[in-house]
């Protein structure tokens, strides 16, 4: 199979079709490791927008027909397909976002385990049954599927997020148009290639580019059913009233901050790798980022040292090549200057650096976004930007503070809720947090408790819009409407046999 991703346009599916798009508008998609242009991304025209939709209504009726069973198996098939070209799509994540080929690996892993839940799916849509609910009268519950829905993704998961969406809405029986970041959109055209592969009938799974302009057009098209929507917040509340008051069932993710607190008792060694992971792996730019430590009483000597000693260490580099770096570049020339404009800001709100990565550089790559592990210690918890902001690049604040309340009381004070850890050794303060913590996802020495796929990404403040998160049975419900049935019987000539 020759790979339609190595174009330097992305292309267009619509209907089974590989299409170049029509319109002249493009955005230049990065390697953040060199500064150099990869490939174009198209903005999609409100025509193609509209072919999409109308691909995907016209597969509804034969793809929501399908039986389940039968549409599992293309997802079997999807996921040795993936497996097979795991390498060869995790090096093409890294080289467009930046990331390193490791978490390249993670990104795509975690997706496939979404499509391995997926196959599931005849389980899955069980429903509920119960006999004689009244006298000679049954009751069952049936899932049914929507029609086409709709998701649109951001550019740090550019494998997960998409898979997060389209494998259960397809298993489901719907249909979909899927609309990656403008910023990553090479992966997204693989994996969908990819599932074309594995025998998806045309038009059930469709696939444009483009930024507001296309997502609006999405969010208001009258045969859309449901969006899916993951991004930043401000986009994320937007997608949420919009697509409700276009009657469209909505799961808005946004933005996050998420605190992580070490007990003077916790393991120095397992909680410095936690924190450095959480705040420094894909170089901050994840929504679970663990990228405030609130570090308790005692802990502060103990830890804090190492803490800074370990951000020292991180190794800055290229990823796309063989030798890979500890860590890699953010994903634009814009986005490291918005990261260095909050550190100032920051320091000018009285935040000093303990640990400063602003000036460092990759010799032989001067044109990459690179920007070395930061930690800086703000002098007010709260009102500081780099407290109230998500700051989405290589940053790590550090806290101290006297105990567990006072903890529990900054961390809460927070807009948002995605996730939140705590390090100790004490079942009795993890206990406390874990019931205290406002926050929809919580780790108990586990830097980053992502929910995986069994479990949904259960986002909650201004982390999240919406009922239902993707992943897991909340990903199932979301993406099907109940049913509910009442039935009696009558024997032949003998009336209502319950009044027997
Ligand atoms: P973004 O909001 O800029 O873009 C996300 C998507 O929305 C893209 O496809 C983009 O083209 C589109 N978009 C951008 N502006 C729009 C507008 N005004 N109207 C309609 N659509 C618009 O986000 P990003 O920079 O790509 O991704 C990073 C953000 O995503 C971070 O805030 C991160 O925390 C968040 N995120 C959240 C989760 C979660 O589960 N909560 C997971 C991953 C990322």
């Amino acid at each position: 199979m020759t790979s339609i991703s190595s174009a330097p346009l992305a292309p267009l599916l619509i209907n089974g079709e590989w299409l170049r798009p029509a319109g002249l508008e493009t955005t230049p998609v990065f390697n953040p490791s060199t500064g150099e242009t990869l490939a174009s991304a198209p903005v999609s025209t409100g025509a193609e927008v509209e072919a999409a939709v109308s691909a995907a209504q016209a597969a509804f009726p034969a793809w929501s027909e399908t039986p389940a069973v039968d549409r599992a198996r293309v997802l079997f098939r999807y996921r040795e397909l993936l497996l097979h070209h795991f390498e060869e799509l995790a090096a093409l994540l890294s080289r467009e976002h930046g990331k390193t080929r490791g978490e390249a690996r993670g990104d795509l892993q975690r997706g496939i385990e979404v499509v391995e839940y997926a196959t599931g799916i005849p389980t899955l849509l069980f429903g509920d049954t119960l006999e004689h609910v009244a006298r000679g009268i049954d009751c069952e519950t049936l899932r049914q599927p929507l029609g086409v829905c709709a998701g649109i993704t951001p550019f740090n998961f550019p494998a997960m997020v998409p898979l997060w969406m389209f494998p259960i809405a397809l298993a489901c029986g719907n249909t979909f148009v899927l609309k990656p970041s403008e910023k990553v959109p090479l992966t997204a055209v693989r994996i969908v290639e990819l599932l074309a592969a594995a025998g998806l009938p045309k038009g059930v799974l469709n696939l444009v580019h483009g930024g507001h302009g296309c997502v609006d057009a999405l969010l208001t098209h009258p045969q859309v059913r449901a969006i899916s929507f993951v991004g930043s917040t401000a986009v994320a509340r937007r997608i949420y009233e919009t697509g409700t008051r276009h009657g469209k069932r909505v799961q808005a993710a946004g933005g996050a901050k998420n605190f992580i607190v070490v007990m003077p008792d916790a393991d120095v060694a397992k909680t410095v790798e936690g924190v450095m992971g959480a705040a420094f792996g894909c170089a901050g730019e994840r929504c679970m980022a663990g990228s405030t430590v609130l570090i308790v009483g005692d802990a502060a000597k103990r830890i804090l040292p190492d803490l800074i000693a370990a951000a020292r260490a991180i190794r800055i580099g290229r990823t796309d090549c063989d030798a890979q770096p500890d860590m890699g570049p953010v994903i634009s020339a814009a986005h490291r200057e918005r990261v260095l404009s909050l550190i100032a800001q920051g320091q000018q709100q009285g935040a000093r650096i303990l640990a400063d990565g602003r000036g460092a550089r990759v010799a032989e790559s001067p044109g990459g976004f690179f920007l070395g592990a930061t930690i800086v210690a703000p002098a007010d918890p709260v009102e500081n930007i780099l407290m109230r902001e998500e700051v989405f690049g290589p940053v790590l604040s550090a806290i101290e503070v006297p105990d567990l309340p006072a903890a529990l009381e900054v961390a809460n004070r927070s807009r948002y809720g995605n996730g939140a850890s705590i390090f100790t050794r004490s079942g009795a303060a993890a206990r406390e947090f874990k019931h205290r913590i406002k926050a929809g996802m919580v780790g108990i020495n586990v830097g980053v408790p992502a929910a995986m796929a069994p479990f949904p990404f259960s986002g909650w403040g201004d982390s999240f819009h919406g009922d239902l998160h993707v992943q897991g049975r909340e990903g199932v419900y979301f993406n099907t409407q109940q049913k509910v049935v009442t039935s009696r019987w009558f024997a032949e000539g003998e009336g209502d046999i319950w009044r027997k």
